[in-house]
């Protein structure tokens, strides 16, 4: 596990004099109970966030479609190594409830040690989800929305503040990573699910205890994609330096189902589909971890839909991978030995047909029986 423990001392957001935007943003900020100064957009009217928020009618703006066609290989791009994780049972965490979204605030201490060109520190993570008629993720992968999508926030302690990290080219960096059904319980989201039920109201908040928050992401950190971008939320600040990990995160359908059904939002419906549409790319590259050629999405299948993402899809390609040097090397073997069998054929001839060699019919055959007999 490459997530090490560091000190226990916590780097709380008050001691670095972070306030919230006067937006607010689940993505950058601690969210307060709602009042007078409560972010007053939703999903509902997402068209019209730019009207109010001018970056979110921006040019860099997040999520985005993942055409992996498109994609760029970087072998600059250094597996993501997280410290500081595993949090102490005796920490408590904040959970709130803050009507966009389920929000567990970290502590500084945990940290982005590699994959990215300077230390981060965390500030928190938020997921979002769909509804039982529909899966939630905002990032998409050659247009497949998944399930759900966890966002793991972090920000360049480089600047003054959180307040400036955030309004600042290169000032946060934000893990995602995609939320799928599968066939059990995934432990490691347990401490936050099983807490649901205490927050369902907006402005609802209880405390957590300290877990290794590593379990959240997927276990391969090695493959992700990157680019530059914004919150997803209001006021859309285009200073996110996103990592979206190629492999998902496993939940099983009850786990997920309480996802969806639990919390309420604004006018207590029920908090559903808080995700924001992918948006234009507008001329930015995506680059890759890893290459994208070694992935299955470019051998296409009986029956495969799916695009490069999850344990399977991995393994797939892996798998595919070892075929096709498999079948090179016995191509090679078959080859070299048929030259010397034709070899050895031709020196046979030469001997037999020489006036001085004796005849030696089967010899071959026949004393390497033996020996091996006699071993
Ligand atoms: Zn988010």
């Amino acid at each position: 596990m490459s997530c090490t423990r560091l000190g226990l001392s916590l780097l709380l957001l008050a001691a670095l004099g972070w306030t919230e935007d006067e937006h607010g943003s689940e993505h950058a900020s601690h969210p307060k109970k709602k009042g007078p100064d409560h972010g007053h957009w939703s999903y509902a009217d997402k068209a019209q966030w730019q009207l109010e928020y001018p970056y979110c009618g921006g040019q860099m703006q997040s999520p985005i479609n993942i055409d992996t066609n498109s994609t760029i290989f970087s072998p600059e791009l250094q597996p993501v190594v997280l410290a500081g994780c595993n949090l102490d049972p005796s920490e408590q965490l904040s959970l709130m409830n803050n009507g966009h979204t389920v929000v567990l605030q970290l502590p500084g201490s945990l940290t982005i040690a590699s994959g990215y060109p300077q230390e981060h520190r965390a500030m928190q993570l938020h997921l979002h989800w769909g509804s039982p008629a529909g899966p939630g993720s905002e990032h998409t992968v050659d247009g497949r929305r998944y399930d759900g999508e966890i966002h793991m926030v972090y920000y360049n302690p480089s600047y003054e503040s959180i307040k400036e990290a955030m309004r600042q080219p290169g000032g946060l960096a934000v893990l995602a990573a995609f939320l799928q059904v599968g066939p059990e319980d995934n432990v490691h989201y347990q401490p936050l699910l099983e807490q649901l039920d205490e927050i369902q109201e907006e402005g609802k908040e209880t405390a957590v205890a300290g877990f290794n928050i590593e379990g959240l992401l997927p276990t391969n950190l090695g493959r992700y994609y990157r680019y530059s971008g914004s919150l997803t939320t209001p006021p859309c600040y285009q200073t996110v330096n996103w990592t979206v990990f190629n492999q998902t995160v496993l939940l099983s359908k009850e786990q997920i189902s309480l996802l969806e059904t639990t919390l309420q939002g604004d006018d207590d419906k029920d908090l559903q589909n808080n995700f924001r549409l992918t948006q234009s790319l507008h001329g930015r590259k995506v680059l890759a971890s890893f290459q994208a050629a070694l992935s299955p999405r470019r051998v296409p299948l009986p029956g495969a839909g799916c695009p490069p993402c999850g344990d399977s899809e991995n393994q797939l390609g892996l798998s595919l991978q070892t075929a096709d040097v498999l079948a090179g090397l016995f191509g090679v073997l078959f080859a070299v030995t048929a030259l010397a069998f034709l070899i050895y054929i031709h020196k046979q001839r030469s001997q037999n047909t020489r006036p001085d060699s004796h005849p030696k019919p089967n010899v071959i055959y026949t004393a390497a029986t033996t020996d091996e007999n006699a071993v």
